[in-house]
């Protein structure tokens, strides 16, 4: 007979044939800049760990805490009993740290995406994305019934073209959504200009941050605070407490109005448990340290113009990088692959990404800054950076 399962391997297989399979790493230890990763000690370049807040003593302690005080789950979803004070103390926080009316905290950031965005334009609306936007975007979007229009990453004259068009069918609303900080270039969307061409149109504006809280504005506050925006003109900031901030779980904020609506419609809210108590305390002390030791975030940026210039020193191209995401260009993806092996070999740890999910041409290693990092890590980094590069004659 048979076997109902069999076409799994096969598709597996597949992906093995083209080298497109994940091919999982154990982390053996926390999450740190200097971390053993199966059994070899390494310089971590690619952990979302910017500000080295996953192994800070007042996030843990504040864990610790909590589960003595209140144990280690919440034993239900939000809306029936599983709020607990930590949840509302977190979101009034979030809200203070933002300079928003209110926050609204999700499990994570792809289920903020994914039970947000359907809910805030539907059938006789139109949705309009960034081509480079982000998965959980991509996924939220497919979930809408709004009409769909994409324009080509950050080019504001084909955003206000594709607006005029959206117009043109008499949208009940009109949503623009991009990321904040695009995760495989670093670069920064023109939030200002999408602003001023949403206002232009009446159209609402969401904005996922979440490689760019933490890192970029005012202490950390993210990309409405980098541009000296509000929350009038972006009503929709999401992000994610599990890169920067260290922890786990998804958030927007906004307006009060947009919080109450949120929460009374999104159904990865509705039905899907809240946060153990240890990750909401952790949470509430990851935003106590980004209030109280702004050296974190200035340390990530030191490093990061640090890196870069080594980087492009040696020849490399870094593309559009903007931001503590660094890539290292080197265009065929075997060549990236062979890189991060040799990369390994000095023991540093920096993935390749390759296509599908950038150009052929446009393999590269992405490199990601962390403010745990010294100036001897990223020394060795960028000599293995130059001995494998010489030896694949990528520079
Ligand atoms: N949005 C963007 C831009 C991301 O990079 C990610 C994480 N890969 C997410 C959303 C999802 O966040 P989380 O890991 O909290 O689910």
């Amino acid at each position: 007979m048979r076997d109902p399962i069999a076409w799994m391997r096969e598709e597996y297989e597949k992906l093995v044939e083209q080298n497109l399979e994940w091919k999982i790493r154990e982390l053996q230890g926390p999450s740190t800049p200097v971390a053993k990763v199966d059994g070899k000690e390494v310089i971590m370049l690619c952990s979302n760990n910017y500000l080295n807040l996953t192994n800070h003593p007042k996030l843990k302690e504040a864990a610790i805490k909590a589960i003595e005080t209140h144990g280690v789950g919440s034993g239900s979803v939000r809306a029936i009993a599983g709020t607990m004070d930590l949840h509302l103390e977190l979101e009034r926080r979030l809200a203070k740290f933002k300079g928003a009316e209110a926050s609204l905290t999700y499990s994570a950031g792809f289920t903020t995406n994914e039970g947000l965005i359907p809910q805030l334009v539907g059938k006789g609306d139109a949705i309009i994305s960034d081509e480079l936007n982000h998965g959980s975007i991509i996924d939220g979007v497919r979930l809408t019934k709004a009409t769909r229009y994409v324009y080509a990453h950050n080019d504001m004259g084909e955003l206000e073209k594709v607006l005029n068009e959206a117009e043109k069918e008499n949208p009940n609303k009109i949503l623009i959504i991009t990321d904040g900080v695009f995760s495989m270039d670093g670069d920064i969307a023109l939030l200002d200009q999408i602003v001023k061409l949403g206002k232009e149109h009446g159209a609402m504006i969401y904005v996922d941050d979440a490689h760019g809280e933490a890192v970029l504005g005012d202490g950390g506050r993210g990309i409405v605070s980098h541009y000296k925006l509000t929350h009038h003109d972006v009503h929709f900031e999401m992000g994610t407490f599990s890169k920067a901030f260290g922890v786990m779980g998804g958030h927007v904020s906004g307006s009060e109005d947009m919080v109450k609506y949120a929460y009374n419609k999104s159904r990865s809210w509705l039905l899907s448990a809240s946060h153990p108590p240890a990750t909401a305390a952790a949470c509430i002390a990851a935003i106590d340290v980004l209030e109280t030791e702004p050296e974190h975030v200035k340390t990530l940026w030191d490093n990061r113009e640090y890196f870069v210039k080594g980087l492009t020193q040696l020849g490399y191209d870094i593309g559009n990088s903007q931001t503590p995401i660094v890539p290292a260009i080197v265009g065929e993806s075997a060549k990236a692959v062979q890189l991060s092996e040799g990369l390994l070999e000095e023991g540093i740890l920096a993935l390749p990404i390759v296509y599908p999910m950038v150009a052929r041409d446009k393999a590269r290693i992405r490199n990601m800054m962390n403010s745990g990092l010294t100036k001897e890590h990223l020394d060795k980094a960028l000599n293995a950076y130059e001995k494998i590069g010489k030896r694949l004659g990528i520079i």
